[in-house]
Parts: structure tokens; C-alpha cells; sequence
């Protein structure tokens, strides 16, 4: 599939180019003429020429407005030199001469005359033309001043090199479904509406980033063997107000001109934004009109003998227009998520068909540990491991090229030159030890795969590497408060070791408290406040991608949820403290081989992590308590 822009500098630019240089060129011949090409002529005053008249020694006058040109009589052998002078205000000039029997006449009209008038009037407009252009092409579009509301979209036509289909797509099968069945409707329609059924109009395709939304969109297109016009939502909001609407109109002019086809409107919350929720003040003009433009023409085309099936990508379904969402118009919802355990192997195999892959590589393994990862991170990683490998100069990827390319997206890029000293080093090293220690013990954060004191990333100086064992969907209470302890862990071992604490848990107690503060606001887990949500509005479709506000409350609700948190986070911060103290021996021990060693993982670390102990008192349950 390739795409076919039908967007191309126009001729009547180069045009306009061409006549700039013409008229440049006749500019400076014009200029440089006169002064080239005349004789020189000595000048002389004007007094000198009338003393020469009365003298009779003058033989013919040509008179011009700024100059007076004669010429001497001959003396004989050569003919009479010529004069110029400046001629004054001198009625009595023609009658001298008259009476000196002078021949005299006007100079004739300059013979370009014409063409410096035409000049004169070409000109200017085309400076004009040509400083339009100018910033008619700096302002983006490269299609002239005309064309400005012409729809942007690109076309895509069918059977060129890289056609993708839904071969290119894995691990959103639900959807596939769906979108299989849209290309149904566009390859026979007649099967549907001969029994009476109305062709959906308007499908959204809803997930979070990197999923492949635009893929499968660009999938359908290569299936369904008809016209594909695609344009972004951003592409529609421009500086003038207008122009989005226009371009919206030009848009489904030009595909119903082409039905059956599909029109894929990608990032459609650019314009399709609650017009309730986008300000005080009348909110975006311009991005309303767009989208009461696109409104319009859904509405506008009758499903039956035009078939044109509007595609639509967003990630923030929660924050479309609901007139947006009514029957007739995007309709249909399909929801495009993060891909499970065999989807993520499958995307695997799609992009390491790109690379060579070792025999021994297990995708299934890789697959096992990148739970949460979107097909977009997958392919990422596909790359990154590549990349690796090469580096290490190797000819295929190996597995552990896959691990360190897991841990460079999970934690970031080491940092060899952050150097710290002993004494931080040794701070860090408790501080991970007592994360890792924690994590063992406390449910819901995974298995403890690395405990590395070598910087990564923007700010870690050290870090605890978890890694889910399964896909998870749910979560419960324990394990909550289990991943806060462990994010309190490392602090924990801090305040028992060395009596005092560093700035090193900012990011630690920044996720706890956020973590504590859903539990109580949004998941309805705090026996003092009940099921309730305290967050404002709007429904969440994926688990904790925005921090919301809050909803209005009363000054007693709102303490209650400010002490219900910081108990929840108190408490956890006591399970660490009371699992560290039972285990201090081993903390120390640990750390001190860590030091030595600066990361230990795999097999080691699972013996070393196998002998932590409860803590003595083995803590509440937290739902008992709080
Ligand atoms: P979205 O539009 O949902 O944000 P994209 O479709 O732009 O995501 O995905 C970006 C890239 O990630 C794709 O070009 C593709 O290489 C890869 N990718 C994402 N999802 C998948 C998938 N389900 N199967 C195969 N590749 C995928
Ligand atoms: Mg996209
Ligand atoms: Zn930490």
C-alpha cells in the first residue's frame, strides 16, 4: 500500500518564479541601458549655450524636458562637437534660436518608453504575488492560497509493496472480529441491506496508545480492496477559524464521490472533545464547528446506496462528545486493548520476523515477562534487542539481548557515570535490599527478579527489578497494600540501618501515596468512607491513567480521606519496618554481597530471598483494621 498525496507544489508557483527572474533581468538591463550605451557628452552651463546661440556658432538644437543636446557648426575639416545643458525655465529659448536660424526640435519620446510604463504596472503586483506565495508556503500548506480548505487526507491505494493486512495484526482478535466484519459490509453490501439491515456508519476503534489502532484501521483498508481516506484529527483544528469544517466538508465530498469507501479520522478526540467539558468561555470555537461539521454530514449520507464507513481512533473515549457516540454515528465501539499473555507472543513473532532470531530464543519467555506491554512497546523491544545484539557483535539475537532490553525499557539505560560514593553506595544498597526483602514477603508485586546498585534511567540510583508472574486484571486489597510496603521497603531499611533518611524515596513515597489515595478514592477500600467514588466524574477506562480530581466534598469527608490515606500508608510503612527488623541479618548480609558485586539476580537472588521470615507478629489483616 502506498500513499498518494494529493498535495503537490503547484505549477503556477513555478511560474510565478520564472516571471520574477524576467523582470529582475529587464529591471537591470533597463537601468544599466542609458548610461552603457550613451556617448559621453561634455556638459556645459546654460549661459555659455545662449552666448554660443547669439554668437551663431550653434548648428542644431534638440531640446529635451531634463536636457538640451546641440551641436557646434563645422569649422571646416571635422564636423561641430556636441554639448549637453541643463535647460532652465526659458520661454524666450525658441524665439532665440527662431532668430539665430537655428535648426531645433524635441528629442523624440524615449523608444522603451512603453515597456518602463508596463513595467511600472507589472511589477509591484508581482512582488506582491510572490511575497503571498511566500508565506501561503511557510504557513504549512504546500497547496496554495485556494486550496485551504481542501480536506488534507492522504488516499491509499490498493496493491502496492507494503499492503498491510490483518496478518500484520495480533493479539486484538476481539477486534479483529469486528473490523473483519466491516470489510464484509464494504466488499458485499448488497447481502446485508437486501435483507433490510442498516451498514453501521460509524465504527471507533477505543484503546490505549500503542495497541494498533492506526495499524488495524490501515489493515482494513488493505482487506477490503476499497478507497481508504485517511486524516488526523489535529489536521482538521488550524489556526482559522473555518477552515476545520471546510475541510471536513471537502472530505466527504470527495468519498462519497468514491463510495464504497472508508474514511479513518485517527486521534479523533483532537476535535471530537466534549463540547460541555472545553471551557468557560464558549470554549473552542473553531474545534466546534468541525465537529458540528462532522456531525452534519454522518447525519447527511444515507447508508444504502452510498457506502461510506467512518473509522474513527482514540485513546480517551471518556472525553468524546456524546453526540459523537449516539446510534447512527459512531455507533459501534470496539475495543482495542493490551495484548494477553499469547497475543503478546504472537506480536513477538510478527516483528522478530524482521530480525534474525536465535534458535534458542523462547518468545513464549519474553512474551511471559512483559505483561502490560501494547503491541507498540513490542515492537520497541523487537528493536532494541536488535540493536543489542549488534552492538555485542553478534549475528543473531539471543535471549538474554531480549532480558536486557526488557530492563532498559522497564528501568531506562544504565548510567556508568554517575559515580557515587562509598557511603551512598552503601545507603543504596540497603535501601534496595529492603525493597527486594519486602517485595518477597507481601503479595501483589511480583517476583523479584534483580537487585542492581548501578544508576539507571533519569533518576534511580539503584533499583529492585519485580516482574509479574501472570497477566493480571484485578487486584485485591492485600496485595495493594503489599505493593505499598514494598515501595515503602526501601526507606524502611534506611530508617532501621542507619537512624536516618535520605531524599533517595521521593519517587517511592510518591507512588505509595497516590497508590493509597486510589484505594480510598477510587476503589471504595476504606471502611471509614465507604464504596463511594470521591473522584470527580467521568468514567476511567483503564486502570489509573489520569490522576483525577476531586469530586466536591465536605471539609469532614475530605480529612476523612486525607487521614484514611496516610493510615493506609502508615500502616504499610509498619509492615516493612516489622518484616526488616525480623530480618535484619539477612538485609546485611545481603546488602553487603551486593556491594561487592553490584547486581544479583537469577537463582542467586531467589536462595538468598527464600530464607526472608515472616515478621513476628504477622500483621492484620488490612481489611480488620482499617
Ligand atoms: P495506536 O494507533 O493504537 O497508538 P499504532 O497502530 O500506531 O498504535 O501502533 C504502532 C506500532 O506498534 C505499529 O505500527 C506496529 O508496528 C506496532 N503494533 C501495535 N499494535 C500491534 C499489534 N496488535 N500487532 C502487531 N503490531 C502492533
Ligand atoms: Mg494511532
Ligand atoms: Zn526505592
Amino acid at each position: 500500500m502506498a500513499i498518494k498525496d494529493q498535495s503537490r507544489p503547484p505549477r503556477s508557483r513555478q511560474i510565478g518564479n520564472v516571471l520574477l527572474l524576467l523582470t529582475g533581468v529587464f529591471l537591470i538591463v533597463n537601468l544599466v541601458f542609458p548610461n552603457l550605451f550613451a556617448p559621453p557628452v561634455p556638459r556645459v552651463p546654460y549661459s555659455l549655450f545662449i552666448h554660443q546661440v547669439q554668437d551663431q556658432e550653434v548648428d542644431r538644437v534638440s531640446v529635451g524636458q531634463n536636457e538640451i543636446r546641440y551641436q557646434l557648426k563645422d569649422n571646416g575639416e571635422e564636423s561641430g562637437q556636441v554639448f549637453a545643458t541643463t535647460p532652465i525655465f526659458d520661454l524666450e529659448l525658441p524665439k532665440r534660436l527662431e532668430e539665430n536660424g537655428i535648426e531645433f526640435a524635441a528629442t523624440p519620446p524615449p523608444q522603451n518608453r512603453w515597456f518602463t510604463s508596463l513595467l511600472g504596472w507589472v511589477i509591484p503586483p508581482l512582488i506582491f504575488v510572490a511575497i503571498w506565495q511566500f508565506f501561503i508556503n511557510r504557513s504549512g500548506g504546500p497547496q496554495g492560497a485556494l486550496s485551504i480548505g481542501k480536506s488534507k487526507a492522504k488516499v491509499y491505494v490498493e496493491g502496492e509493496a507494503e499492503r498491510i493486512t490483518f496478518a500484520d495484526v495480533a493479539g486484538v482478535e476481539e477486534a479483529k472480529t469486528e473490523l473483519v466484519e466491516i470489510v464484509d459490509f464494504l466488499k458485499s453490501p448488497k447481502r446485508f441491506t437486501q435483507i433490510g439491515a442498516r451498514i453501521p456508519k460509524g465504527v471507533l476503534l477505543v484503546g490505549p496508545p500503542g495497541t494498533g489502532k492506526t495499524l488495524m484501521a490501515k489493515a482494513v483498508a488493505g482487506e477490503a480492496g476499497v478507497p481508504f481516506f485517511s486524516i488526523s484529527g489535529s489536521e482538521f483544528v488550524e489556526l482559522f477559524v473555518g477552515v476545520g469544517s471546510a475541510r471536513v466538508r471537502d472530505l466527504f465530498e470527495q468519498a462519497k464521490k468514491q463510495a464504497p469507501c472508508i474514511v479513518f479520522i485517527d486521534e479523533l478526540d483532537a476535535i471530537g472533545k466534549s463540547r460541555a467539558s472545553s471551557g468557560f468561555y464558549g470554549g473552542n470555537d473553531e474545534r466546534e464547528q468541525t465537529l458540528n461539521q462532522l456531525l452534519t454530514e454522518m447525519d447527511g449520507f444515507a447508508a444504502g446506496d452510498e457506502t461510506v464507513i467512518v473509522l474513527a481512533a482514540t485513546n480517551r473515549p471518556e472525553s468524546l462528545d456524546p453526540a459523537l457516540l449516539r446510534p447512527g454515528r459512531f455507533d459501534r465501539q470496539v475495543l482495542v486493548d493490551r495484548p494477553d499473555l499469547s497475543g503478546r507472543e504472537a506480536i513477538l513473532n510478527i516483528h522478530s520476523q524482521k530480525v534474525k532470531l536465535d534458535a534458542t530464543v523462547d518468545l513464549r519467555a519474553i512474551a511471559a515477562r512483559t505483561p502490560g506491554f501494547a503491541g507498540a512497546d513490542l515492537a520497541n523491544l523487537v528493536n532494541e534487542a536488535a540493536l543489542l545484539a549488534a552492538r555485542n557483535q553478534r549475528q543473531t539475537v539471543m535471549q538474554e539481548d531480549f532480558a536486557e532490553a526488557i530492563e532498559r525499557l522497564v528501568a531506562g539505560l544504565e548510567k556508568k557515570s554517575r559515580v557515587m560514593n562509598e557511603k551512598e553506595k552503601t545507603i543504596v544498597a540497603y535501601h534496595e535490599v529492603g525493597h527486594a526483602l519486602v517485595g518477597a514477603l507481601m503479595p501483589g508485586s511480583g517476583k523479584v527478579e534483580k537487585i542492581s546498585i548501578i544508576p539507571r534511567g533519569m533518576a534511580a540510583l539503584g533499583y529492585t527489578l519485580q516482574l509479574p508472574t501472570e497477566d493480571r486484571f484485578l487486584m485485591d486489597q492485600d496485595e495493594l497494600q503489599g505493593q505499598i510496603a514494598t515501595l515503602l521497603g526501601g526507606r524502611s531499611a534506611e530508617e532501621l540501618i542507619f537512624g536516618n533518611i535520605t531524599t533517595g524515596a521521593a519517587n517511592d513515597l510518591q507512588r505509595a501515596t497516590d497508590l493509597a489515595e486510589r484505594m480510598v478514592m477510587a476503589y471504595g477500600m476504606s471502611k471509614v468512607l465507604g464504596p463511594l467514588a470521591y473522584q470527580q466524574g467521568q468514567q476511567q477506562m483503564f486502570l489509573g491513567n489520569e490522576a483525577n480530581p476531586r469530586r466536591m466534598v465536605s471539609e469532614q469527608t475530605a480529612e476523612a480521606i486525607d487521614q484514611e490515606v496516610k493510615a493506609i500508608v502508615e500502616k504499610a510503612h509498619q509492615q516493612a519496618l516489622d518484616i526488616l527488623s525480623q530480618n535484619r541479618d539477612l538485609l546485611e548480609a545481603i546488602a553487603s554481597k551486593l556491594l561487592a558485586t553490584e547486581v544479583i539476580e537469577g537463582q542467586n537472588l531467589h536462595e538468598l530471598l527464600s530464607q526472608v521470615k515472616p515478621a513476628e507478629q504477622p500483621a492484620d489483616k488490612v481489611h480488620a483494621s482499617v
